[in-house]
């Protein structure tokens, strides 16, 4: 592990060479203090904890769709009504910074809040898809399943299942009424499911990496790990801002503050010369 302070970062991010990418990539410690518990993790709101891996797969919504969509609104009632927090606004201003000087920017997120929006990001991927829609599970065969379509939620009506969660209750595509599911990435599926992932995007920034900064993530899924050893193999930096300290590879210098305290002061950093 390699200590490292907002200081550095801030020199890392101006050293960016010409055509190199600034990538942002956030987990759920940047909800933390928008009061979303984190999906996985130690935190006490951390209450899926011992059964995310297996909830939160395509197998159980098959086995048991009523049972997944009960677990699912349990899960999203907690997303509504949260605001972004400065965590999310200085990224925002972090991309601004970065674009008002002709640079590169791509924030991952692995969040399906849709806080990021809401604070004002724009170059973004929701990689592992977006808790404000749902999709048909007729995939391949409905326009509105993967690999393209999608549903707003508020768009489907749950009032029946709501009043009475079994399976003869869940909710229908309005196109082909097969079953509708959640519009994310489970356990047991892969990135290049549905566009909406945007796995190629991500993929081309990592082309041409030149600092890649994590923020509030476990490095516990595939994802964190691919993006990390892409972003060394291309000679990229490889900053983290997490509270916990822990850093998942020697090459990695981890900031360990809040970020919703590191971010804000890291743009003010950047604003100042
Ligand atoms: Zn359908």
């Amino acid at each position: 592990m390699s200590g490292s302070n907002l200081g550095d970062l801030a020199s890392a991010i101006r050293a960016i060479p010409p055509g190199r990418m600034l990538i942002a990539v956030t987990g759920a410690g940047i909800s933390l203090a928008s009061g979303i518990p984190t999906f996985r993790g130690t935190d006490p709101g951390a209450v899926w904890s011992k059964d995310v891996t297996e909830l939160g797969t395509y197998r159980y919504f098959a086995t048991d769709p009523a049972a997944s969509w009960s677990w699912y609104l349990s899960r999203f009632d907690t997303l509504r009504d949260k605001q972004p927090n400065g965590g999310h606004f200085a990224l925002t201003q972090l991309e601004n910074w970065q674009k008002a000087r002709g640079g590169g920017f791509l924030l991952v997120t692995q969040n399906v809040d849709c806080l990021h929006e809401q604070a004002g990001s724009k170059e973004m991927v929701k990689v592992h898809g977006s808790a404000d829609r749902v999709r048909c599970d007729n995939e391949g065969k409905c326009e509105l399943a993967a690999p393209k379509g999608s549903i707003a939620r508020d768009a489907i009506d749950i009032t029946q299942f709501l009043e009475d969660p079994v399976a003869n209750n869940l909710p229908r595509c309005p196109r082909c009424a097969s079953l509708v599911r959640q519009h994310v990435l489970w356990f047991d599926e892969r990135y290049d499911q549905h566009n909406d992932y945007q796995i190629d995007r991500v993929l081309r920034a990592l082309k041409r990496p030149g600092v890649t900064l994590f923020i509030g993530t476990s490095f516990s899924v595939g994802i964190t790990d691919m993006i990390l050893h892409s972003t060394l193999a291309r000679n990229g930096r490889v900053f983290s801002i997490d509270p916990s300290g822990e850093a998942p590879h020697v090459a990695v210098s981890t900031i360990c503050v809040r970020a919703e305290e590191a971010l804000p002061e890291l743009v003010t950093l950047l604003s100042s010369t």
